[in-house]
């Protein structure tokens, strides 16, 4: 799984620096942005392998970044894994809907992360086949 290009979303710096520091450390390439518009931006400019997308985010929140992303053919096949502290009922078929590929719930499991991030890795490329 070694150099496979992440792109981390979250406007929390300290959060962002957690995740990225932990993908790190297993030989991730590391991209990251603040915002939804951002997002979209650097998925398409850099064809992330897997995003780790916050929901609530300033410009553009997580459910449209998803939605956008996910609308162009190119980069639908993307892995898309909402992180988000939403924990009402309803929460988790709202990102599926947004188009999402899977839920993270904070906070981040830091022993976990890294096998949720390789568990949808690879099953994007059995799904790719
Ligand atoms: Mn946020």
């Amino acid at each position: 799984m070694a150099n496979k290009k992440i792109l981390i979303v979250e406007d929390n710096e300290l959060n962002l620096e957690l995740i990225s520091d932990i993908l790190k450390i297993k030989g991730y390439q590391i991209i990251s942005a603040n915002n939804g518009k951002d997002a979209i931006r650097l998925a398409k400019e850099t064809h992330p392998d897997l995003i780790l997308m916050d929901i609530q985010l300033p410009v553009m929140d997580g459910y449209e970044a998803t939605r956008r992303i996910k609308s162009d053919p190119e980069f639908k096949a993307i892995p898309i894994i909402a992180v988000t502290s939403f924990t009402m009922k309803g929460d988790k078929e709202k990102v599926m809907e947004a188009g999402c590929d899977g839920y993270i719930v904070k906070p981040i499991d830091i022993k976990r992360l890294p096998e949720l991030v390789k568990e949808y890795l690879q099953k994007n490329k059995k799904n790719r086949k």
